[in-house]
């Protein structure tokens, strides 16, 4: 049975949050406006306003709610989740005021898999109380999509592994404790048992940040880039510091992938849906030509696509969550794939649309479309770009097909109607046909 209800019990919680994300978290967004500063916990003043928030949101039992029971949290499951994460993603602060920002919530769970005792007593757990962010490094200057390029590297030493080279796109490094990185240990071996995991300390000697680069959002000139271009000089850290087996970086990376892509692209359908209603509001507002924008056809035929575009990719993410909540492990990797797809391209196209009905109102940073514009190419990149994750989907869905046994198409309509022809030829012949 397929059902698309919410439970009433649950649905009073989506509508407590609906209402606090609007009015108490929005509010953040208008005062820290930075794409870095829900990271920035040293900000006095928007900490000052988040604690008593955070503590409203704990009061309701809906803290960092991605986390299993183990780990304090309500063991929800991702349909639930991504239903609150449509509501996170109508503001940039929601996610930190609910303890469920990335990257720290994938973070958060390779340290609780993977991380000893202590690490755990000095990381995850302020990580899980918000008082402190993380990073997570990568991708490198020269190679991001395919990590079989990568040279970053960690070398054992006696007691210690030294590590070497360069990493790019660290988000919010330049606020972290500490980062999560992914090195070579084993250049020799199998494409994906030549990585290992590695807990560093932010301020381990070595951990160089030569610059914090900035986006489309950021200016490079007030220095408030987020993504931290970085240079590990023979930094070194203890055995204890590799998260996993040697070898095991990229099993440990997808312990952090769980159901972060589907929340991720829940909080998209949140933020396009936010777009959507401006566009409507602009739509009903605007007179040109002796009516309202909302009668001309060319502006219809934008709503209608944008409504149809977002009803059908809600529908997919939903769709997912179910999926990872009531089949075996792994049965939603393809439409995870297909939710990572399609978030960017909806997200670019209603918020084309959304920009260009606010005319030149919508090119400004007056309303809030002009900075989630400059965000829509970094979605079709940030976690591996479109292409990778197409081709993904492809391989998965051929693999449910057979080449045509013969030199026809097994739908040829001249071979199938013979076949047909042979079935039937007494009663054809009987009929004269
Ligand atoms: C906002 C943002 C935040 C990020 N945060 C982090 C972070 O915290 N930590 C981290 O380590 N990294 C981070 N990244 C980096 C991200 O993981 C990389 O951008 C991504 O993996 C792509 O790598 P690249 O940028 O080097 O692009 P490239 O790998 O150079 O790819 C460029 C283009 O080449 C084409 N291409 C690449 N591979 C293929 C293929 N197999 N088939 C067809 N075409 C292909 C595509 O058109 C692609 O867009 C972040 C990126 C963004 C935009």
């Amino acid at each position: 049975m397929w059902e698309f209800f919410t439970e009433p019990e649950f649905q009073e919680k989506l509508d407590w949050m609906a209402a606090f994300v609007r009015d108490e978290c929005e509010p953040l967004d208008l005062l820290f406006p930075h794409p870095g500063d829900p990271y920035d916990v040293h900000n006095k003043a928007s900490r000052a306003i988040l604690a008593p928030l955070r503590e409203k949101v704990k009061e309701q039992g809906l803290w960092a709610c991605h986390l299993g029971p183990e780990l304090g949290g309500q063991g929800y499951g991702q349909l639930k989740l991504a239903l609150m994460n449509e509501i996170l993603g109508r503001s940039a602060w929601a996610p930190t005021v609910f303890g469920t920002a990335a990257p720290d919530t994938g973070n958060a769970e390779i340290l609780a898999l993977y991380g000893t005792e202590e690490q755990k007593a000095q990381y995850l757990q302020p990580l899980l109380e918000g008082t402190i962010v993380s990073s997570f490094s990568m991708t490198e200057p020269q190679a991001g999509a395919d990590p079989k390029e990568f040279v970053c590297k960690a070398t054992r030493d006696g007691d210690e592994w030294v590590i070497e080279g360069e990493k790019w796109f660290s988000s919010n490094a330049r606020y972290a404790s500490f980062l999560i990185a992914m090195v070579v240990t084993d250049p020799d071996a199998r494409p994906h048992e030549r990585m290992s995991m590695f807990i560093v300390p932010a301020e381990a000697p070595g951990v160089e940040i030569i610059r914090n680069v900035a986006t489309m959002n950021e200016r490079d000139d007030l220095d408030e880039g987020t993504h931290a271009y970085i240079r590990y000089n023979q930094v070194r850290v203890p055995l204890d510091a590799m998260l996993g087996a040697p070898g095991e970086g990229f099993k440990v990376a997808q312990a952090r992938l769980g159901g972060g892509r589907v929340h991720h692209a829940m909080r998209v359908v949140g933020k396009c849906q936010r777009a959507f209603d401006m566009m409507c509001e602009r739509a009903l507002s605007r007179r040109t030509q002796g009516k309202t924008l909302a009668e001309h056809q060319f502006v219809q035929g934008f709503i209608a696509d944008s409504a149809i575009q977002l009803q059908q990719f809600r529908l997919l993410v939903l769709q997912t969550a179910w999926i990872i909540d009531n089949q075996p492990h792994g049965a939603a990797r393809t439409h995870i794939a297909m939710c990572k797809v399609a978030l960017a391209s909806v997200l670019h196209d209603i918020l084309q649309r959304a920009v260009h009905l606010h005319g030149s109102l919508g090119t400004t940073q007056e309303t809030p479309l002009g900075p989630w514009w400059a965000y829509a190419p970094q979605l079709a990149l940030a976690d591996g770009p479109t292409e990778v994750h197409k081709a993904a989907v492809a391989k998965q869905v051929l693999r449910g097909y057979q080449p045509a046994p013969g030199l026809f198409p097994t739908e040829h309509i001249p071979t199938r109607r013979a076949q047909a022809r042979a079935r039937y030829a007494a009663i054809l012949e009987e009929h004269g046909l």
